[in-house]
């Protein structure tokens, strides 16, 4: 049986199973205490050790979630929101027991403004599903975490993706939020209008709130018309130095690359055995030009030069769209790819951010770092965000592996901070980067703590996440 944390229930079995009952009365066949739902719903794709909730419910309308919310208060049992439980942080465990509130069966698209560029979606859309119904309005939205996550999660993480670069992430994108609070109220965070000046920006306090401070039923978005043109390539460099070069270069000239991913030779060699290409395996980028056909070329042509400048060699180009959908599902599951070097392995992904200028600096020292550990973990990184991650392939059953491995990941992100950068680019704290929170932020953790206690002053929400209280 795989290795399960141990929970600290935050009530009796007989108080549990109360609030359980008055939860089950109320959905009938949407409640569910089954072990193989629970244990489905305690976990993430994560290296945290699972922990299964209660129960888990599955709501279907901000009215629902209203009265589930109510009932949890009532009796003091800890709601923890699920989306498609991507997340890689142990965001979902349930660290004091509780009820799992599945949001995935309200995933309806309620209202495409096309002229206005924005769409209002309940939680649980998808993100390809949203590109999937938004095809044949000539728009789409951006944001493309490697899977297949929620809408709701998404914006409970303020995710990004490899398209950020261009379009920006969760942060920029959310225009509008409808939040259930943990007293059960129905808040809207804002209008529909692109700016507003108006009180305080509840919006961004709930973007990246990890289901801490409510849940979030519907959902405003930005949506961008489809480029006329779109190019990808890939180009590889004889050093990682070059290719990191490139990438600041290109940044600091203002080319606006819609993507521009780093892979480093040893996952390059991963992804082609895992999802058989045939790219040289070489440090490399992946990237991808958007806009009218002659600033394609002009981008194209631009970053070709700085690449030139830096080593880089070998562009191939992928126009057609099958090509190019082939080569970013490819890089989309990078992580699957390095799980696949080590039979039986689990991967920790790390996920530090620096200022751009720092990113050469933070990549080559943690190399260095990873070839003196002797560890397998391939590099791919959102770089033209300052971003990137290691996929340490570890044996969870080899203790001195596991040492070796949260020793690396803490001198990592240590050197993320001495570089004034952030331990987490897109992934969240969750449960696994709480010790470092107080580095990052000092004492704006205790502002951070205020809020909390304001909203969820009984901890209600998601315990045991971001930070204790
Ligand atoms: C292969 C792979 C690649 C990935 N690549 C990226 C990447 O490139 N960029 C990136 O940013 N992330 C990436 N991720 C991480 C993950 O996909 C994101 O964190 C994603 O945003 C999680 O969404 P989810 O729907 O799975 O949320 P979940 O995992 O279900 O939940 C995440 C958090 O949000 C809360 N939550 C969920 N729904 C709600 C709601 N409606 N209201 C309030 N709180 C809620 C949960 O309580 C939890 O704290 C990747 C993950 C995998 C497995």
């Amino acid at each position: 049986m795989a290795p399960v944390a141990a929970a600290q229930p935050r009530l009796t079995p007989a108080a549990t199973q109360a609030a359980l009952d008055a939860l089950k009365q109320l959905l009938g066949d949407r409640f569910s205490a089954a072990q193989a739902v629970r244990d489905q719903h305690g976990r993430d794709e994560s290296w945290a050790l699972p922990l299964p909730p209660d129960a888990v419910v599955f709501p279907h309308s901000t009215e629902e979630v209203v009265e589930i919310v109510k009932i949890c208060a009532a009796h003091g049992l800890p709601i923890i929101p699920y989306g498609a439980g991507t997340s890689l942080e142990g965001h979902v465990t349930a660290v004091q027991g509780g009820v799992s509130i599945d949001l995935m069966q309200m995933n309806r698209i309620l209202q495409v403004n096309a002229e206005d560029l924005d769409v209002v979606v309940q939680p649980g859309v998808r993100r390809k599903q949203l590109n999937e119904y938004l095809r044949d309005t000539g728009l789409f939205f951006p944001i493309d975490p490697g899977a297949d996550a929620s809408i709701g999660g998404m914006v409970s993480t303020r995710a990004s993706g490899t398209n950020a670069v261009r379009y920006g992430t969760m942060r920029e994108n959310v225009l509008a939020l409808t939040v259930v609070t943990a007293d059960g109220r129905v808040i809207r965070t804002s209008k529909r209008a692109k700016k507003s000046a108006a009180g305080y920006d509840l919006t961004r306090l709930y973007v990246g709130s990890e289901g801490t401070l409510g849940i979030i039923t519907e959902i405003t978005v930005k949506l961008y018309g489809i480029p006329e043109a779109m190019a990808a390539a890939t180009c590889s460099f004889a050093t990682l130095e070059g290719a990191v070069n490139s990438v600041i270069q290109t940044i600091q000239a203002g080319i606006p690359v819609a993507r521009i991913e780093l892979l480093d030779d040893v996952q390059a060699d991963a992804i082609n055995k895992y999802s058989k290409l045939n790219l040289p395996v070489q440090n490399m980028l992946m990237l991808e030009f958007h806009g009218s056909e002659a600033g394609v070329a002009e981008q194209a042509e631009m970053v070709q030069a700085i690449a030139s400048e830096h080593g880089g060699e070998g562009f191939q180009w992928a126009t057609k769209a099958e090509d190019r959908a082939k080569m970013w599902e490819a890089r989309h599951a990078a992580a699957y790819a390095c799980k696949a070097l080590r039979k039986g392995c689990e991967i920790m992904a790390t996920d530090v951010c620096v200022p751009i200028s720092r990113l050469t600096e933070c990549i080559l020292e943690t190399k260095d770092d990873v070839v003196k550990t002797g560890l397998t973990a391939p590099l791919v990184g959102h770089v033209g965000d300052g971003n990137f991650h290691l996929s340490v392939v570890i044996d969870r059953s080899n203790p001195q592996e596991v040492e070796t491995v949260e020793a690396f990941s803490e001198r990592l992100v240590h050197r993320a901070l001495r570089m004034e950068g952030t331990c987490t680019g897109e992934h969240g704290i969750g449960r696994g980067k709480m010790k470092y929170l107080t580095a990052e932020h000092g004492e704006a953790v205790a502002v951070m703590r205020a809020i909390k206690k304001a909203l969820d002053p009984d901890n209600l929400m998601n315990p045991g996440k971001i930070f204790s209280i």
